[in-house]
């Protein structure tokens, strides 16, 4: 391999940073990681404990759309590296793919271990240098990266350097905003980080609360208004937990419903409850004598409802509603659930928000700090679950160490 004298030091060792390292590696150059935690990757190894989902076969412009007003932008990143450039590349380390009946892209044994070992590996043995327990605390007066360390403070003077320091959910795996402070005194511009793919808070009663925390409701249809007022319905699945409900189906609805909070002091989230049934055929169904029957059992029954989707019908009607003659079908159809604000943004899944895309060149270099590259999370975009939110990272990932060998070279 050809080798240059100039270096890059990566900051952040998650997807981003270690995609990064390897395409400037790759050009020659020597490569540093510095990571605040002890290992490197240690959100990509939780994103896999319940099936690594890195990517969707989703076709492109429609998977480009998931970023919603990004979609321009990180297009632009998916031309560098898409969801097929990331199956080849996992295929280099050994790791085969498969897409589920989702249309999500799963590693072959569900797993993140392998394809991270084996990828530090080779990054190990072509060069690249790991610095772990070295956490970026801002630049120096002279411009040096500084670190702190657990034998003192560390400053390190690169040619180049890549922040991909992450989001700012999952505190315990290394995502923290502790960043934010030191790039805005270096007069970086960052949008307010935010909990996105998050679960909401419902004012649930107590006995509901207590009795169905993580009950799923499924299949359910949710419909919620984006903030143009355009209904979007969506099947899937989601779990009524203790302060509210979450799951897949309110992480897709997410930007939107926070949005709403944001502007009228809640949002409001339709689940049709038995998305299998007409209206018309369930007020017949409900509209029958009862004979006798209970409640509970007529209800299950005429309408198929009956557990955690019965007590939530309960729960909105009310027990004087629910001998309404309309109301239990109309209810089952638009159940309005009130979502009153999003769980605090160290549960959420990823964070939107973060440094913004328009201080930045083609190749993610920031416009008024030449040399410096930011890549990942921590730029302000967001996208569903779905593998979405990895392949972004690591296609930024991929254009910024582009970038990088284009200007050191
Ligand atoms: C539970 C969970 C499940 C997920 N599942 C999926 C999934 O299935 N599919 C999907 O697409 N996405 C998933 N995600 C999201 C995905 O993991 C992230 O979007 C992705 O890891 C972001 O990559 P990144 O490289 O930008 O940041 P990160 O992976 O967060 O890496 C940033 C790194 O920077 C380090 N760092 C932070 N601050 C400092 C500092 N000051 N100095 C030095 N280092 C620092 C951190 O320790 C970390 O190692 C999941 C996330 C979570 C929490």
């Amino acid at each position: 391999m050809e080798s240059h004298a100039k270096t890059l030091a990566i900051v952040g060792g998650g997807p981003a940073g270690l995609m990064a390292a390897q395409v400037a590696n790759a050009a020659g150059f020597a490569v540093d990681v510095y990571e605040a935690q002890g290992s490197v990757g240690r959100r990509f190894l939780i994103a896999g404990k319940g099936g690594l989902n890195l990517t969707h076969s989703e076709p492109r412009p429609q998977f480009d759309a998931r970023y919603r007003e990004r979609a321009s932008d990180i297009a632009h990143w998916l031309d560098a590296f898409d969801a097929d450039a990331l199956r080849a590349w996992a295929k280099t380390l050994g790791v085969d793919t498969f897409v589920g009946s989702s249309g999500r892209v799963f590693p072959t044994d569900l797993k993140a271990a392998p394809l991270l070992r084996g990828w530090v590996r080779r990054l190990k043995e072509h060069g690249v240098r790991f610095h772990v327990h070295h956490r970026f605390t801002g630049w120096g007066d002279d411009g040096a990266l500084r670190f702190a360390t657990p034998t003192g403070e560390f400053f390190a003077t690169p040619d180049a350097t890549v922040l991909a320091l992450g989001g700012a959910s999952w505190p315990e795996l290394g995502g923290n905003s502790e960043w934010v402070a030191p790039l805005r005194a270096a007069g970086i511009d960052v949008a307010e980080l935010k909990p996105a793919n998050c679960g909401f808070d419902v004012a649930w009663s107590e006995f509901f609360a207590r009795k169905f925390a993580g009950a799923p409701l499924k299949p359910v249809v949710a419909h919620w208004r984006d903030a143009g007022g355009r209904e979007h319905a969506r099947q899937g699945e989601c779990v009524v937990s203790a302060h509210g409900i979450e799951g897949s189906l309110v992480y897709a609805a997410c930007a939107d419903l926070r949005e709403a909070i944001e502007r009228d002091g809640s949002a409001t989230l339709w689940l049709d409850l038995a998305p299998n049934r007409e209206l018309a055929r369930l007020q017949g169904d409900l509209s029958k004598p009862r004979d006798g029957r209970s409640a509970s059992e007529f209800l299950r029954r005429q309408a198929g409802l009956e557990g955690v989707k019965a007590a939530l019908l309960r729960e909105a009607l009310g027990k004087a509603r629910m001998d309404d003659a309309n109301a239990p079908a109309q209810t089952i159809k638009r159940l309005p659930l009130k979502l009153l604000r999003p769980r605090p943004i160290a549960e959420a899944i990823s964070s939107a928000g973060g440094v913004r895309l328009e201080q930045l060149d083609a190749n993610l270099m920031m416009k008024d700090k030449p040399g410096v590259f930011v890549a990942g999370e921590m730029l302000d975009w967001e996208a569903p679950t779905g593998g979405y939110l990895l392949t972004a990272s690591f296609a930024s990932g991929h254009v910024a160490g582009s970038g990088v060998v284009e200007r050191l070279k």
